[in-house]
């Protein structure tokens, strides 16, 4: 499963829990596993060490898919209501994985979050969802142009948080190299929507 190591740590390790009638893909079994879990870090830090990578920007978990209710893995068909989903919302995931990778691969680590969680000045992107808009901020300073960033995350879905997350990055003059995700879900396209960006994934979950 894992870029053809021969690793079969996944699918037992990651978990689909049902909430609210959403099938959501959990890593954090996959963190109750030491092994696995370097693992995972390992593969990421071979892709990218030595490539002069200066940045690693992680980002906090969005509630895009569980903002709408008719993703194909809609446990019962329920429609989810934007007040359940937001009771959903995971935050933080991609700040697992970013902090490992940077340290190894001797990046700085770089969090782009939500709204007003940032401490300092911060310049934002607001990007448009199927249903709203959503934020996502960045300290001023923490990127400087020229800079070759890499943006990590757990789980790529609908595409709308990486496409933000890359905007902000290019808004400031990085350059992004690629966006790295443990788990990809390819029937939401989101692939499709990183206008050619080369997306790195470790699991493909149908
Ligand atoms: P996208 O913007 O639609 O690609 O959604 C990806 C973002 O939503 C990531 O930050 C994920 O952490 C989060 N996310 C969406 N669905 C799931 C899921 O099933 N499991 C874990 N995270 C998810």
């Amino acid at each position: 499963l894992f870029g053809g190591k021969g690793l079969v740590i996944f699918p037992s390790l990651l978990t689909k829990i049902l909430m609210a009638g959403i099938m959501f893909q959990d890593i954090t079994t996959l963190l109750l596993d030491p092994k696995a879990f370097k693992d995972t870090i390992d593969l990421f830090v071979e892709r990218y060490k030595g490539k002069n990578i200066s940045v690693v920007a992680g980002h906090d978990g969005m509630e895009v898919r569980r903002e709408c209710g008719f993703w194909p893995w809609v446990g019962d068909g329920t429609s989810v209501g934007i007040s359940d989903a937001r009771a959903l919302g995971v935050e933080a995931r991609g700040f697992i994985f970013g902090p490992p990778i940077a340290l190894a691969i001797g990046a700085k680590f770089v969090p782009l979050r939500k709204p007003k969680k940032l401490p300092g000045k911060v310049i934002s992107q607001e990007y448009i969802l199927e249903y709203g808009r959503d934020c996502l901020e960045m300290h001023v300073g923490a990127v400087e142009a020229g800079e070759r960033a890499l943006v990590v995350d757990d789980l790529i879905a609908t595409g709308g948080t990486l496409c933000a997350a890359m905007d902000l990055l290019e808004r400031v003059g990085a350059e992004v190299v690629e966006c790295a995700c443990v788990i990809e879900l390819p029937e939401l396209k989101g692939r499709e929507r990183l206008n050619g960006k080369p997306l790195y994934v470790l699991v493909e979950y149908y």
